[in-house]
């Protein structure tokens, strides 16, 4: 389907909708879209699980024709907007681009709710917990809402792609007024029109994935690191993960769009960008025309002038040599590797469909090693994984010792609707769950003041980003391994790359004094 098919297939008009009484006293569980339907005269296109999870062979298009419409370019004049963030930093960068879109509307960034004449919830699918911590939120915005009627209140990443939740937003929360998917983000100036204007809630939310959307406006957070998208969706299936659905199929960002990207960062002069993909190893699988993967990318982004370049998130499964080849050659690709295990049973690995095993996820860590001997690893772990035996927890620990992770992104397994292995009988009691969650938080804290211990005493180069959170006098900003370090230094260096003697380390930081001259950035 192209762009112009889905536009016009979302103005749906649900002809027979006061004739659809079926499904009135369901259990709000056994309701579907269609029992919700007849609520609408305007906008309503909910998501679809089965046809996100679909892949299709639909060739993606590159639109670079993004524009405002001329009758809401000025929409938001005298207006404010609040966009709360959840998750990880594809939402965050999410989250800078519908802030450029109300920007060029003419609406105003506010940090008060109270303010606000539109509120924006960029909310997280990937555990439980995340998606009960927004509708806490959107219960606290009720009074709000009910105060200020002209308030649009919205819901917009990866939760508005599961049906149960915009079910249950239709059922009980009925002061939210926009519900959007992640593939609508560009539909945004339409999409607020529209609720302005109507006085029912809008909902459109594409289940499959739409075309690339090129030149979309962004207000960046901060003038000194960056994030720039090289590649959306996930086609990897892992059987406890939501985002294949939530994101929709592999896209890549053309390698000519992400260069003249980065070269404008760079001009604008940034310090620091993050290559952004759910599984960025995969960059570049889905061309048809030119074999061009994501080392031949590192390598032509390694030489543009911009001082530190880091990528996230890696499957371990698609880092091929060509990226290690060029890992290697150091410049401004910097010396960390963020490559999640998950598990350290290959039994577990299996059931996980991550398509690797403990022993060959090891090669891997050996030749990346090899050819970076500096570099610092860090992972991502899920524990109770359906009906894990301690056995096969005991064998993510030992792995964890083997490969000396410096830092990890711990997780209990949290089962998602919708995905293989929430279907799963699973006779791990939750006790059982935390306390391995514990052991294996314990032995992650352990390595990591070990590494820590390691730069006593030296001197290491600091990207400084500010102030301390905790203290006004204190800087603080990351070494190129990702060390947080604080630090007694000239509030000028902010923005700069200087050099930071580290006199103490703690378990997740390191302590330390700006040596003086400044480092000459390339
Ligand atoms: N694409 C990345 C990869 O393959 O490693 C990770 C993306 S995901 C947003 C971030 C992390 O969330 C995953 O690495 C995994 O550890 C965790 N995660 C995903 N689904 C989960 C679930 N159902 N329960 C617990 N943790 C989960
Ligand atoms: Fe989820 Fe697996 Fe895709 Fe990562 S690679 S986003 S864990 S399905």
């Amino acid at each position: 389907m192209n762009e112009q098919q889905r536009k016009e297939m979302s103005q749906i008009i649900p002809g027979d909708a006061a004739d659809r009484k079926s499904g009135q006293d369901k259990p709000l569980k056994e309701k579907t879209s269609d029992d919700f339907a007849k609520y609408f005269e305007t906008t309503y296109e909910p998501p679809n699980i089965n046809k996100a999870r679909k892949r299709g062979r639909d060739k993606i298009n590159v639109h670079y024709d993004f524009g405002i419409p001329e009758d809401i370019a000025n929409i938001g004049e005298g207006k404010k907007f609040l966009i709360r963030t959840y998750g990880c930093q594809m939402n965050e960068h999410d989250t800078e681009v519908m802030a450029g879109i109300l920007t060029e509307m003419g609406y105003e960034s506010t940090a008060d709710k109270n303010e606000a004449d539109i509120i924006l919830l960029n909310t997280c699918a990937i555990r439980e917990n995340a998606e009960n911590k927004v509708f806490g939120e959107i219960g606290h915005l009720k009074p709000l809402k009910l105060e200020k009627p002209d308030l649009i209140l919205g819901v917009c990443g990866c939760m508005s792609q599961e049906e149960s939740v915009v079910n249950r937003i239709m059922q009980k929360h009925q002061h939210v007024d926009l519900i959007f998917g992640t593939h609508n983000i560009h539909r945004l100036p339409q999409l607020i029109k529209e609720s302005m204007f109507s006085k029912a809630k809008v909902v459109e939310v594409w289940s499959k994935e739409g075309d690339i959307i090129e030149n979309l406006p962004k207000v960046r957070h901060g003038k000194i690191k960056a994030w720039v998208n090289i590649m959306y969706g996930c086609d990897k299936f892992c059987t406890y993960c939501i985002v294949p659905m939530t994101r929709g199929k592999e896209r890549s960002r053309k390698p000519d769009d992400i260069i003249q990207e980065v070269r404008h960062l760079a001009a604008q002069g940034y310090k620091e960008v993050t290559l952004l993909g759910q599984n960025v190893n995969a960059y570049g699988k889905d061309f048809e025309d030119v074999a061009y993967g994501l080392g031949d990318l590192m390598d032509d982004i390694r030489k543009i002038d911009i001082p530190r370049v880091r990528f996230t998130t890696s499957h371990p499964r698609d880092f091929d040599e060509r990226l290690i080849e060029v890992l290697a050659k150091g410049d401004n690709l910097l010396d960390h590797i963020h490559l999640p295990v998950q598990s350290g049973s290959s039994e577990i690995l299996r059931k996980m469909n991550r398509k690797y095993t403990r022993e060959s996820y090891l090669e891997l860590v050996a030749k990346i090693r090899e050819a970076m001997p500096n570099t610092t690893l860090t992972t991502d772990i899920i524990v109770g994984f359906p009906n894990e035996t301690e056995e096969q927890f005991e064998e993510t620990m030992s792995l964890v010792e083997e490969v000396g992770f410096e830092a990890a992104y711990t997780f209990i397994y949290s089962p998602r609707d919708g995905t293989p292995a929430a279907r799963k009988k699973d006779d791990v009691p939750e006790e059982v769950k935390k306390q391995r969650l514990y052991r294996l938080n314990d032995l992650v804290n352990k390595q990591s003041a070990e590494s820590m211990k390691t730069y006593e005493d030296a001197v290491v180069k600091v990207l400084v980003e500010g102030e301390s959170k905790n203290n006004p006098d204190v800087l603080a900003g990351y070494t190129e391994r990702n060390k947080l370090v604080n630090f007694k230094g000239s509030k000028s260096s902010i923005g700069q790359i200087v050099e930071v003697k580290i006199t103490e380390a703690k378990t997740w930081s390191l302590n330390g004094i700006m040596v003086e001259n400044t480092v000459e950035v390339n």
